[in-house]
């Protein structure tokens, strides 16, 4: 609760600024706005405060966050004099430049954060963010871009200046959705940071669309005040004690399929066909080539998506969880393939299937998790003293199998004891005690066209060589089982 009170004094201090924004809204704008610039002002000090108490392990990306704020400021202070005083500017004037560094530094911070939170790439959800992005840019273009611009009184430089604003926009707005779709922690900070770029992406389209309307700025003071909320708002998410792990990286880069983002992309897929359903109903069916061309994107990114999910989904099924070999379906497939051929080419095909030692004792003694550590170590050896290429799988709970193509019977034999030396020469170090392992191990060589005989003949050859007394092999071929 004690750290939770810098930031219940943060929105008081707000809550009052706000107030006297709306008490003094009849004011000369000069005094008006004074309430929000003392807010706007404050705020990257108050960020810098946040990461004074809370330390968090990275501070560059707040710090960036704070140098925009104080941009924006400075902006916000020339735009305001600039009414006052001279007005007499070519655009970009040197606030623009101001709120256009505002804009890269805040883009910077929020790229940072993504790249600290997510493991790898996360490219699913950097496909996700697209999707939006573009369905969002689609209407940044129709509804902002297109009138700005067409307007053919304005002299290029102010076109290009005022356009500059959406696309910038745009920008945040596409950083803002892959930071809200990507991997990391949840919670205030997040919510707050995401509330503030949201809160001003929504007041600057609003912004722009009356000053589209009434074709000029217009001052509003419902405006001033969703602005001063935005910009405390991060001043809020630095004093929360959340930001200590708020870009702590997480394990699971694949997004879950929630229903929320299910929502959210259909909203964003079904924007493009929308859009230029209702301008068909108006009469005026604008920029077919251009809407075309979004579904067209829209269609290859999901395409791209589903893909990437179908890929997942296989890895899934052929990935063990526990010990990262392959699994008994991927085996089966395997083995089904590589006995066909062996049946055309005349080709041996070896198997080998692998059972721990009293491996109950271990689970028994030790616990449960330290019986995965042993079945992940075994695992590591067993695939660390194998060929690159050959099949090795966890077959059952502490069984695996090793598929050897092309392999004859005495090649198998010696990688089946160079497998059962490898597992037994060094002791498997759990929690600080040495625990000798050893593994039993059966092998078969056929050259027929079926894996269901091979199985049971190196299934025989495990049995035989357990009740041989354990940690040794044994080489069954289809009529014989030799030692
Ligand atoms: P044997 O030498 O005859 O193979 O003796 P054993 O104790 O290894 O006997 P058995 O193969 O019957 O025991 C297998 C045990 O492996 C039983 C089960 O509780 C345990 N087990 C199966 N899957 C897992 C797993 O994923 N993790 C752990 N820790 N234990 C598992
Ligand atoms: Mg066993
Ligand atoms: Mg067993």
């Amino acid at each position: 609760m004690r750290s939770l009170r810098p930031g219940i004094v943060w929105l008081i201090v707000l809550t009052i600024g706000v107030l006297f924004r709306v008490l003094l809204r009849d004011h000369l704008y000069l005094v008006a706005v004074i309430p929000y610039m003392l807010v706007s002002v404050a705020t990257p000090f108050v960020i810098l405060a946040g990461v004074r108490l809370h330390r968090p392990a990275h501070r560059a990306g707040w710090l960036f966050l704070a140098a925009g704020q104080l941009l924006y400021a400075v902006a916000d202070g020339m735009t305001v004099a600039d009414d006052y005083l001279s007005g007499e500017f070519l655009e970009p004037t040197p606030a623009d430049l101001l709120y256009f560094g505002y804009y890269l530094l805040v883009a910077a911070a929020v790229l940072l954060f993504i790249r600290r939170r997510t493991p790898g790439w996360d490219l699913p959800s950097a496909i996700d963010a697209l999707v939006v992005a573009f369905s969002a840019g689609l209407l940044s273009w129709i509804y902002v871009l297109e009138p700005l611009t067409s307007d053919s009184e304005l002299p290029l430089n102010a076109k290009l200046t005022q356009s500059a604003y959406p696309v910038l926009d745009l920008m945040l707005l596409i950083l803002a959705v892959r930071l809200v779709m990507g991997a990391g922690t949840r919670g205030p900070v997040l919510y707050l940071v995401l509330g503030s770029l949201a809160l001003m992406l929504g007041v600057d389209s609003a912004y722009l669309a009356t000053t589209i309307a009434e074709g000029g700025a217009v001052i509003e003071t419902s405006l001033d005040c969703l602005w001063m909320i935005s910009i405390a708002l991060l001043g809020s998410a630095a004093l929360h004690p959340g930001i200590s792990n708020f870009d702590r990286r997480t394990d699971t880069a694949v997004p879950d399929a929630s229903p929320i983002r299910l929502a959210v992309l259909a909203v964003a897929v079904l924007m493009a066909p929308g859009v230029q359903f209702l301008e068909w109903l108006r009469g005026d069916p604008v920029g077919v080539p251009l809407i075309s061309g979004a579904c067209a994107v829209m269609f290859l990114l999901v395409l791209a998506r589903m893909s990437g999910l179908v890929a997942a989904q296989r890895r899934a099924a052929v990935t063990d969880g526990l010990t990262g070999l392959h699994t008994r379906r991927y085996l089966a497939e395997a083995l089904t393939t590589e006995c066909r051929r062996a049946a055309r080419s005349g080709h041996a095909v070896g198997l080998l299937m692998i059972d721990v030692d009293h491996f109950k004792r271990i689970n028994d003694g030790y616990g449960h998790p330290a019986g995965d550590q042993v079945l992940r170590e075994v695992s590591r050896r067993l695939k660390a003293a194998t060929r690159a290429g050959t099949v090795v799988a966890r077959y059952g709970g502490e069984e695996f199998a090793v598929l050897c193509p092309h392999t004859a019977p005495r090649e198998l034999q010696s990688l089946a004891e160079r497998l059962r030396a490898e597992t037994a020469g060094l002791p498997v170090e759990i929690g600080g005690e040495l625990l000798s392992v050893t593994v039993s191990v059966g092998a078969a060589v056929l050259t027929g066209p079926d894996p269901e005989t091979l199985i049971h003949q190196a299934d025989k050859a495990l049995y035989q060589a357990k009740t041989d007394g354990r940690n040794r092999c044994v080489l069954s071929t289809p009529d014989q089982v030799s030692h």
